[in-house]
């Protein structure tokens, strides 16, 4: 089984990232073949600042190793480096009907929240198949949001297998986990790092503790029992699925304040070693590059009978 999947590098990793994908990645490294990478081509859509851009990638990078990710078991490489991602999103391209694009949820989102359309945001479902189907992944592990791209990949694949009559692209699979495939933010929208209302995996301490005491919640007096459903409440469920934190939410006798105490601790005890390592890492860049090199060169051996096929199908 060949699992694969990417992370945006188009700002600060956040809790969302973490429960609805990152955990999954790092299980998984321990079943079969994973890889996963850097989307960096994808966050130029965002990113409009080439220093940025790199700074961005890196930390992106130094997240991963942060978190767990073994660069032995895994691999991990920055999308870019496999240039021929761009050669097959043209050739793929060719056979997408514009009809799917146009029913693109994300894409969608993109415009109402007011960003200007342009072809990379639009094509953006592309790029995406591209990234799964020229390394034959069998399994993608990702957040809910994901899901219509993933269904996607597989009727372009299905198409481009049809239109060539062969078996040029293998089918993925999604892996969405159920519980945690939508995390909220802190105000109870989908967390999300255009939308603001994040907390980040590697911020400032005192920004985090800030942003867990800012959950947004309602008027409910501490002796009363709480509503379920709040973003509050939601990230409890995400975070600390196994404490007893049930019984007096339910009960009630303890105010909101209490609950965010509880859910700072449990930031603590989860993230305080990788946001010590991720701090290690960042201090010397140069053994990040070094994984990601390696990375790289282990994502082309893979990609590249791929490739070949493809191009000898399409007659290049
Ligand atoms: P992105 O930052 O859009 O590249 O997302 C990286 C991964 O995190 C994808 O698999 C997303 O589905 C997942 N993800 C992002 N935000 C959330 C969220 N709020 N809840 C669950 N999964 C998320």
């Amino acid at each position: 089984m060949r699992t694969l999947s990417g992370v945006q590098s188009s700002g600060q990793l956040h809790i969302g990232n973490y429960y609805g994908a990152l955990r999954q990645f790092l299980e998984l490294q321990n079943e079969g073949e994973a890889l996963y990478f850097i989307a960096n081509l994808h966050a130029l859509t965002t990113v409009r600042d080439g220093e940025l851009a790199r700074k961005l990638t890196l930390e992106c990078a130094a997240a991963f190793l942060a978190l767990g990710l073994d660069p032995k078991k895994a691999v991990l490489f920055r999308q870019s480096d496999i240039a021929e991602v761009c050669e097959l999103y043209w050739v793929l391209g060719t056979v997408v009907p514009n009809a799917h694009l146009d029913r693109a949820h994300s894409y969608k989102d993109k415009i109402a929240k007011g960003i200007a359309p342009n072809l990379g945001l639009y094509a953006y479902p592309v790029l995406m198949a591209v990234d799964i189907l020229i390394y034959d992944s069998d399994v993608v592990p990702v957040g809910k949001d994901q899901k219509q791209h993933i269904e996607f990949a597989r009727d372009w694949a299905t198409m481009f297998n049809t239109t060539y009559k062969g078996e040029y692209f293998k089918l993925p699979n999604p892996s969405i986990q159920a519980a945690t495939e939508t995390v909220p933010g802190i105000d109870g929208e989908k967390m999300s790092k255009s939308r603001k209302n994040t907390i980040d995996l590697f911020g400032e301490e005192k920004a985090v503790i800030k942003a867990i005491k800012s959950i947004k919640t309602d008027s409910t007096l501490p002796e009363a029992p709480k509503p379920d459903g709040g973003p509050l409440h939601q990230l409890l469920k995400v975070m600390m699925p196994n404490a007893d934190w049930e019984t007096s939410w339910r009960a009630g006798g303890l105010g909101y304040g209490k609950y965010k105490d509880m859910l700072i601790e449990q930031y603590k005890a989860t993230f305080d070693g990788p946001r010590k390592r991720y701090a290690e890492l960042m201090a010397d860049p140069a053994q990040i590059e070094v994984v990601l090199k390696d990375g790289a060169e282990r994502a082309r051996a893979i990609s590249a009978p791929v490739v070949a096929r493809v191009r000898k199908a399409v007659g290049l």
